[in-house]
Parts: structure tokens; sequence; C-alpha cells
């Protein structure tokens, strides 16, 4: 898949207006994730949501995300 169908598929999406925890197995710490991206911007997801979570589950919070979902949240 080339990039360019990629950032289509994320416009498209069928993961807008979901969000969550989300963290993926090369990452230490967890990211919060709004319409497909992580509010860090460093994540993506494409492909659905089936990987979110509703808790944090423990881990760590990347600090990035942390502070951006606390100020939606506000
Ligand atoms: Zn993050």
């Amino acid at each position: 898949m080339d990039t360019e169908y990629a950032a289509d598929i994320a416009s498209e999406s069928m993961s807008e207006g979901v969000e969550g925890y989300f963290w993926p197995a090369e990452a230490r710490k967890v990211h919060y994730m709004v319409d497909g991206r992580s509010l860090c911007g460093k994540w993506m997801i494409l492909h659905g949501h089936s990987g979110l979570s509703n808790t944090d589950g423990g881990h760590a919070m990347c600090v990035g995300c942390e502070r951006k979902r606390v100020a939606r949240a506000s």
C-alpha cells in the first residue's frame, strides 16, 4: 500500500468519531487516539478501532497525548 492511498483511507474514514486508548506493540507508552490519530500526532490507525480501549490499562501515558486529552476534557 502506498502512502497516498493510506492517507485517503484515513481521511475517509471509518475511524472518525472514535477515540480511546491505544498501545502499539512497539510503543512503551499508551497513546490516546481520536479519529484514528493519536493526540501527540505520532500514531495513526488506518483500519477500524478494535485495538482501542476505554482505559489506559495501568500503563504509562504518553505525555503529549495525556496533556491534550486533559485539555479537551476541561
Ligand atoms: Zn501519544
